[in-house]
């Protein structure tokens, strides 16, 4: 069982969990508004977060969601408060509604290719026998920008995108200098390859660098990453763009170079990186 970290008063998160793909959630906790940042991927996640912040006197009064992928909205009737997503997260739960989440219906989607194996897979083992699954319209649907004022702290939402899904937020914590990027940062999945897009990464990455951040939360990484952790990844991400653009998808010449570049031999998460942006340089 994940326990919950506590990073100062204001700022609580607990941890994600890979064997059923459960993200980071967390809680930023105001003079007058405690805000939540993502519903979990079931009920029990859920039910346990709130558990551990009641040891702690927390309730949290809104939530806000990361985007629409199941493991981030599964748990908002258990979380039962009022929600913020933006407008494009808000379409697809509608769709998430008219789904069953049956093993029958999940194979053929997955036959289809519209739900990832792995997803599904993790989706059973999460939520055993009992698959039914309220996911409840959002409250406060925004379009690029909200901001919210929990007392003492100032959080700002804002829509993304990105390769992960079209619907990323942001949400920063300004006195915090705390940024939780949710999913914004990982590849396009829901693709016949798994991707990157150069053009996406660039906007992306300028528009994260525009906050002015000291701790990085992705939402299935075990721990938050320092301001010199993010920009060593951001870097990662940089290169691995430019040498696919320079070299026009070829993966040996890009690893090879990038290899150079850095001066050491590729790690796996290296090369892992440069083959999405590899599969997704057309
Ligand atoms: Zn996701």
């Amino acid at each position: 069982m994940q326990t919950l970290q506590k990073l100062s008063n204001r700022l609580f998160y607990l941890p994600p969990y890979q064997k059923t793909d459960r993200p980071i959630l967390a809680a930023i906790v105001g003079d007058n508004q405690t805000l939540l940042i993502d519903s979990g991927n079931s009920s029990n996640h859920a039910k346990q977060f709130k558990e551990q912040l009641t040891s702690y006197h927390i309730v949290g009064d809104i939530l806000a969601l990361t985007h629409w992928h199941w493991d981030h909205v599964f748990g908002l009737y258990e979380m039962d408060m009022p929600s913020i997503a933006n407008v494009i997260t808000n379409d697809k739960i509608t769709q998430l509604q008219e789904l069953s989440w049956e093993d029958k219906e999940l194979d053929e989607r997955v036959k289809a290719g519209i739900e990832i194996p792995f997803c599904a897979d993790a989706i059973k083992l999460e939520l055993g026998s009992n698959r039914e699954v309220i996911i409840q319209n959002p409250t406060i649907i925004f379009e690029k920008r909200i901001r919210l004022n929990l007392g003492g702290v100032t959080c700002i939402i804002e829509h993304v995108g990105g390769d992960h899904s079209s619907d990323s937020n942001l949400i920063y914590i300004l006195e915090e200098k705390a940024l939780f990027l949710g999913d914004c940062l990982y590849a396009n999945m829901y693709a016949e390859k798994w991707h990157y897009t150069i053009e996406k990464m660039y906007k992306l990455l300028e528009k994260i660098e525009s906050y002015n951040a000291e701790i990085y939360f992705l939402s299935h990484h075990p721990a938050p990453l320092t301001k010199d952790e993010f920009d060593r990844f951001a870097l990662l991400l940089k290169t691995s763009a430019s040498l696919t653009q320079k070299h026009h998808g070829e993966l040996n010449a890009v690893a090879a170079e990038m290899s150079s570049h850095f001066e050491r031999e590729l790690t796996e998460d290296d090369l892992e990186i440069i083959t999405y942006f590899v599969n997704g340089y057309a």
